[in-house]
This record gives C-alpha cells, sequence and structure tokens, in this order.
C-alpha cells in the first residue's frame, strides 16, 4: 500500500492511496484500509505516479560490459524511477538480428525495470542494407534505429521507412549529417571559436530533421526524433506537426539544462552527441516541452568507464550518464519558474517521462503493454513515488552504473524518485535498491 500521496496520471491529480495486490493497482482511493500483512510504503507529500519511462538508454551490453550491464543499467532506471526502458541497439555486436535481440531480453527479463529493446535500421548499423525488420518485429520490437549515427542514405532510408509503415513500427533517427559533422567535439559557435575546438554546426542535425520530415511525408510512415538540441529543429518539428504529419520528438535533461558554455574547462564529461548549444537553444527547447512540440524527455543514459572517459576532450568517447539524476534536472529545468516562464505542473512534467514516451515505444495499454499508467482499479502497478521537495548530492560512486561519467558529481539535487514499484513488486524503497 502507497499511503498519503498525490497521484498524478495522465487522467488528473487527486489525494488517494493506492492499494496493490497480485502486481495490480486493487484500490486508489483516500483513507483505504491498510490490508492485513501489507507493506506500507508513505508517500506524504510525495507524488504517486506511472513510473517513468525512458525511450533511449544505452546499456551497453552485449559487448560493453565494463561500461554498464543489463542489470546495472537497470538498477540506476529503477532509483531513477523508471519502471521501463528503450535499450539502444548500437552495442557489440548491434541489435540487428533476432538473436542478439533475444539475448538482451532475455538479460532484462529478470531487471529491476522492463527492459524493451530498439533493433538496429540497417545491418551492423553501417546505413547500407536493411536489418531483418520484421523478424525482429515479430518479438515485439517497436522501435528501430542506427543511433549513434543517422542513416546518411536518403533513398536507404526511405526504403527503411516504406517497411516500417508495413510493419506499424516506428523509425527513431538520430539527425546528424556525418559529412558536416566530421571532426567536431562541441557545437560550433562562439565557444568553440574561443576554445579552439573543432565544432558541430546546428545545421548538421537541422538537415537530417528536415529531411526526415520530407520522408515522413512521402511515406507516411511514423518517424521519432532522437535528442533534438537546436531551436531550429524544434521548430522544424512544430511545423511538420502542424502539416499533421506522423512525427514525434525528444530532448535529454542535459539538452534542456546545460549549454556549450560547460566545455570552457575542456572537461570531457560534457561531452555529448549531440553536443550542448547555446543558451538559446536551451530555452527554445524548453518552450517546445511547454508547448507539445516536444513529445517526451530521454536519457540518452550513455556510460562509458573511466579509462576511455577521462581522457582530452578529443579523445574521449561522447555520453554521460542520465538515468538517476533525470527526473531532478527535468524537475529543475521544466517544473519550477526561475526565468520568467510559467512552470510545467507536475502532470506535463509527466506527460514527458511517463506515459507519452511509453505511447510512442508502444509500451502502454493502446501498444499492448503495461506501461505509462492510468493508476485505476485493474491496471498493472507500474508506478513510482517522487518526492519532488528531497534534496541529494551526487556522489558519482554511490550511483548503481557501472560508470561515473555524471556532469553532477558533487551538485545538491532537488527532486527524487523515493519509492519504484515494478508490476506490484517494490524495487526500490526509500532510495534503496532492494535487489
Ligand atoms: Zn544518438
Amino acid at each position: 500500500m502507497i499511503r498519503g500521496g498525490t497521484v498524478v496520471d495522465a487522467g488528473g491529480e487527486r489525494v488517494a492511496d493506492v492499494v496493490v495486490r497480485a502486481g495490480v493497482v486493487a484500490e486508489v482511493a483516500p483513507g483505504a484500509d491498510v490490508p492485513v500483512g501489507a507493506t506500507v510504503l508513505d508517500a506524504g507529500g510525495c507524488v504517486v505516479a506511472p513510473g517513468l519511462v525512458d525511450l533511449h538508454t544505452h546499456l551497453r551490453q552485449p559487448g560493453g560490459e565494463d561500461a554498464e550491464t543489463v542489470e546495472t543499467g537497470a538498477r540506476a532506471a529503477a532509483l531513477g524511477g523508471f519502471t521501463a526502458v528503450v535499450a539502444m541497439p548500437n552495442t557489440d555486436p548491434p541489435v540487428d538480428s533476432a538473436a542478439v535481440a533475444l539475448e538482451v531480453l532475455s538479460l532484462g527479463a529478470g531487471a529491476t525495470c522492463q527492459v524493451a529493446v530498439a533493433g538496429a535500421i540497417t545491418m551492423g548499423r553501417s546505413g547500407e542494407h536493411l536489418a531483418p525488420m520484421g523478424e525482429l518485429a515479430a518479438l515485439g520490437v517497436r522501435l528501430f534505429t542506427d543511433d549513434g549515427t543517422g542513416v546518411q542514405d536518403v533513398a536507404v532510408m526511405r526504403r527503411a521507412l516504406e517497411y516500417a509503415r508495413g510493419l506499424g513500427v516506428t523509425l527513431a533517427q538520430h539527425c546528424e549529417d556525418a559529412a558536416l559533422a566530421c571532426g567536431g567535439h562541441m557545437h560550433e559557435g562562439e565557444w568553440s571559436s574561443r576554445l579552439g575546438v573543432p565544432g558541430v554546426p546546428a545545421e548538421a542535425e537541422e538537415l537530417m530533421v528536415a529531411r526526415d520530415i520530407a520522408l515522413a511525408r512521402l511515406t507516411g510512415a511514423r518517424v521519432h526524433f532522437l535528442h533534438l538540441s537546436t531551436a531550429r529543429s524544434a521548430a522544424l518539428v512544430a511545423a511538420a506537426k502542424a502539416e499533421g504529419l506522423p512525427v514525434t520528438a525528444e530532448v535529454t535533461p542535459h539538452h534542456l539544462a546545460l549549454t556549450d558554455a560547460e566545455l570552457a574547462g575542456y572537461d570531457p564529461v560534457f561531452k555529448v552527441n549531440p553536443p550542448l548549444r547555446t543558451g538559446a537553444d536551451v530555452e527554445a527547447l524548453r518552450a517546445a516541452c511547454a508547448c507539445g512540440t516536444i513529445d517526451a524527455v530521454a536519457t540518452d543514459h550513455a556510460p562509458h568507464p573511466p579509462e576511455r572517459k577521462d581522457a582530452t576532450l578529443e579523445a574521449a568517447p561522447p555520453g554521460m550518464l542520465g538515468l538517476q539524476t533525470a527526473l531532478a534536472v527535468v524537475l529543475a529545468a521544466l517544473g519550477t519558474a526561475g526565468d520568467g516562464r510559467a512552470p510545467l505542473s507536475p502532470q506535463a512534467v509527466l506527460a514527458l517521462m511517463s506515459w507519452q514516451p511509453a505511447h510512442i515505444a508502444g509500451l502502454d495499454r493502446a501498444g499492448g503493454g503495461d506501461q505509462g499508467g492510468p493508476v485505476e482499479p485493474g491496471a498493472p502497478a507500474n508506478l513510482c513515488v517522487i518526492d519532488p521537495a528531497a534534496t541529494w548530492e551526487v556522489d558519482p560512486a554511490r550511483l548503481a552504473s557501472r560508470s561515473r561519467n555524471t556532469p553532477w558529481a558533487g551538485r545538491v539535487l532537488t527532486g527524487r524518485a523515493r519509492h519504484t514499484v515494478l508490476r506490484g513488486e517494490p524495487v526500490v524503497v526509500d532510495g534503496e535498491a532492494q535487489r
């Protein structure tokens, strides 16, 4: 029983206790009786919500177990309030066959959150020949992406979209024109010139966003834009949506919170792909979250072991951890006033982090899954209890991830998942993983 919280889901907000029995929500009512023998989770001052769903998690297994495993990544996710993550396919080998997809799914079967798998669009993510998308779709794969790179060849992307449309699956694009981005280590702009570091122009992303919007129009297939980072990318998506095209988009917590000025110390912890952009981009992305242009916040959790990440800015791989800090970073960026904007309601923030991503990934009820709520009798008990006022200091050594590359080390954040319940099992209680 989860007692004394405010239940927030797509349907609204109400003060209620939530009784869970046999993995299913049995009762949602204020002042519910405590069932005999029940475990009581205190939710005083907290929000009780459908579990968070991450569209974009790098679990690194198979092949990158020194950085993360399905088990450690899933534990980090549960501690962050997530009850489901979509594992990106840029593993070694990549998820371009049923065998590798099945391997990741079986590793995720006993994890502390649901592990869904995204499949590669092309064999070896090399952008040439289509992966066996039909075979992968038959295993339940609903998102396909070559994430890490975008599909460069427009004819290959068109064929992939035509194929995806027939299968009813979504292509998720890492928008980056490789030739234009080549050799860049940060955003190309005032800071890259000042620091003398080769940059990636915003146009490297925006060209592919514009191209894929045209392909969505041509094929009628669904396109999801991964980790958009610029104001013009958001504007392109807004225009495509106004036209009625089937496109969705996500941003990361770090692109809502940090700018390229963070690179002033050449610290590779701030090196990500797409790179941190300007303050104007951050403001535009926050506004795009508020007005519905952006559908989801996704972590792009990208663990790297210290021996690889603690290198020069040029040599270090891009990416930062995100699962355990996402909620606090997003609450600070969107859920509090501070720069003249109206803060987003808890319901609006949770829409971006729970039921909207669950819908895009096909993990909600409409997609045959059990994520994203609503919190009502008979619904599967995938829940998180969020204490929006809890303050905590990020200690990289205490994160569940195998890697330590967080830009928030030593910083005090506000907002934390207090309890996480996966199909009725309390996998996180009072901020502690139960297994
Ligand atoms: Zn990417």
